[in-house]
């Protein structure tokens, strides 16, 4: 299925971080002496080359796009937004980490119409910070917080972590009550995944890393649903929480399958039915005439599973009708079958024209994933 419109959502890459986490596998380099103005140069070129004039949807992720300086910032906001019709721009979202974004950062990020800050706070356990070698404090996210809502950002959301290594039950209970006495509209929570590379896997490997059991994890996962459920949140994805009308809307087009553009080292895309990847090292992406590295063109099959894949992460599931508008065949023809067995497992529900994972199988995620792999033919 080739698409010929263009796609309404970009995702720009900053690949640099003033602190490397343990657990990070994510495309980053420690900011210091690192190329940075040649590579914001480089990015908006790259951008430029695609001629873009309307987006619904734009993310500034990284890495951590704060750790430019505010003279950087202003360069890359003005540069990204200067060919936007800024009147279509519905979501622009900017990744912080707390403690980056001084007054004069703020005030870069609102004269360039960003409208959404993801904070990356991962919990407001400062002894557990440290242990997981993030350089911010608790204070240090209330008063980011606090600052953004002096200038009229209202709009935030932040990434928790749980399962950290020796967390307990009591903490996660700690971290839920603080994160709603801030009263945001936004969270995403992530349980720890270790990831290969990173200071953590190197420890766990060594026998040195006290992480919860699956058990525990699957307790703090049902807790933290609960909760935020109980508290007016609509957990409308596996890991994301919303307040009505704050749900976020560039996410929630990767979870619908569409097109997108990614620019920047490392970034991916997905453009006219091609998933692509840019060059990921720095000075390959600098050097590069070309900045994608590979490019895939997704068989039938590979599309249909996206489509569940992705689909799937979000309550209101796959719609059925969609499905078949989409691919040219009925649900019912290609996965029929699976999913009755799914069905009867309890981890997916069949409702009107939508299929979708109960709160079984989002614990189980991976095991309903699976099952939905097509072999080639
Ligand atoms: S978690 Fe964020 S701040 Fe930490 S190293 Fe990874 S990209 Fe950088």
């Amino acid at each position: 299925m080739i698409t010929n419109t263009k796609p309404s959502s970009s995702y720009v890459h900053i690949p640099f971080c003033t602190q490397i986490c343990y657990y990070c596998d994510f495309a980053k380099v420690y900011i210091k002496n690192q190329p940075v103005d040649a590579y914001l140069t480089s990015l908006l070129d790259e951008v430029e080359k695609s001629q873009i004039t309307e987006l619904k949807t734009l993310y500034i992720g990284g890495g951590t796009p704060t750790a430019l300086s505010t003279k950087q910032l202003d360069y890359l906001l003005a540069g990204l937004t200067a060919n936007l019709d800024l009147s279509k721009l519905h979501e622009f979202t900017v990744e912080a980490n707390p403690g980056d974004l001084s007054d004069e950062k703020i005030k870069v990020l609102k004269k360039h119409h960003v409208n959404r800050v993801s904070l990356g706070v991962q919990t407001f356990d400062d002894k557990l910070l440290k242990k997981i070698g993030r350089s911010h404090t608790s204070q240090d996210v209330f008063d980011t917080i606090e600052k953004l809502r002096q200038n009229d950002f209202d709009n935030i959301t932040i990434d928790l972590i749980y399962a950290l290594p020796t967390q307990t039950m009591a903490d996660v209970k700690k971290d839920v009550a603080t994160l709603l006495n801030l009263n945001l509209p936004h969270v995403a929570l992530y349980s720890l995944i270790l990831e290969n590379h990173t200071i953590f896997m190197n420890k766990m490997r060594r026998g040195r890393l006290d992480l919860p059991d699956e058990d525990l994890d699957f307790e703090m996962y049902n807790y933290i649903i609960d909760s935020l459920e109980a508290a007016g949140y609509d957990h409308y994805e596996i890991s994301n929480f919303g307040k009505a009308g704050y749900q976020s809307a560039h996410n929630l087009m990767y979870w619908d399958n569409s097109e997108y553009y990614g620019f920047g080292a490392g970034a991916s895309g997905y453009v006219n039915g091609i998933r692509y990847k840019n060059h990921g090292p720095i000075h390959h992406y600098l050097e590069a005439t070309d900045k994608k590295v590979t490019q895939e063109v997704l068989t039938l099959n590979e599309q249909m599973e996206e489509e569940l894949f992705l689909g799937l992460r979000k309550k209101s599931g796959v719609s059925l009708s969609r499905f078949s508008e989409k691919f040219d065949r009925s649900f019912e023809s290609i996965y029929g079958d699976i999913a009755d067995k799914l069905i009867q497992k309890q981890l997916l529900k069949l409702e009107n024209d939508h299929i979708f994972m109960t709160r079984q199988g989002l614990m189980l995620g991976n095991d309903v994933f699976e099952a939905f792999i097509l072999d080639e033919d």
